[in-house]
């Protein structure tokens, strides 16, 4: 049974942590599940002073992706909290990603808000919404809009970035890296 509500979410999650193969203690870790529309589909705290870990969950996140492909954002949670844990820091480094492998965990927290990106008119109000980086994301100097014919720019929401060729997407996309 996949977990329904947050409760569950949290209460699956601990459950979950115990059977990864990580060595992480785990009763130094808080769980907390987060309503915010936050584009991260989990984070991990970490508190200097006490060393306390909290994971947070992003419902959203974990509606969209379901509980299956959601394990991966706990085991790259966790990861997190292993590198704090062992190092007292951790980012998204070599260390991190041997890690994550083992545990077959993404090393990107994978952002997963809907609709990211926009495919914008120059000319006229026309938009469209695009979740992923498309050809006409890639590559908007090859469309045209379908309204008034004028050339389309795309714009990334939550950085405010925005390109109108594929050089230019280029550029946005290493800029922003993880905050793609
Ligand atoms: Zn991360
Ligand atoms: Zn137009």
């Amino acid at each position: 049974m996949e977990p329904t509500t947050r409760e569950e979410l949290l209460t699956a999650a601990e459950r979950y942590a115990r059977t990864v193969p990580i060595e992480v203690d785990l009763s130094g870790i808080d769980w907390e599940c987060s309503d915010r529309a936050v584009r991260r589909a989990g984070a991990c705290i970490y508190n200097r002073r006490t060393g306390n870990v909290t994971i947070r969950l992003t419902w959203s996140a974990y509606r969209s992706f379901g509980w299956e492909e959601f394990t991966g954002t706990i085991r790259h949670e966790l990861t997190h909290a292993w590198e704090f844990q062992q190092f007292g820091e951790s980012g998204h480094g070599g260390r991190f990603a041997e890690k994550a492998r083992e545990l077959d965990a993404p090393r990107h927290c994978r952002s997963f808000s809907d609709a990211r990106l926009r495919l914008c008119c120059s000319s006229c109000d026309r938009e469209a919404r695009r979740y992923r980086a498309s050809k006409a994301v890639k590559r908007p100097a090859k469309r045209r809009c379908g309204s008034c014919g004028s050339r389309y720019h795309v714009k990334h929401v939550e950085s405010g970035h925005s390109w109108r060729t594929h050089a230019g997407y280029l550029i946005a996309r290493k800029k922003l890296d993880e905050d793609w």
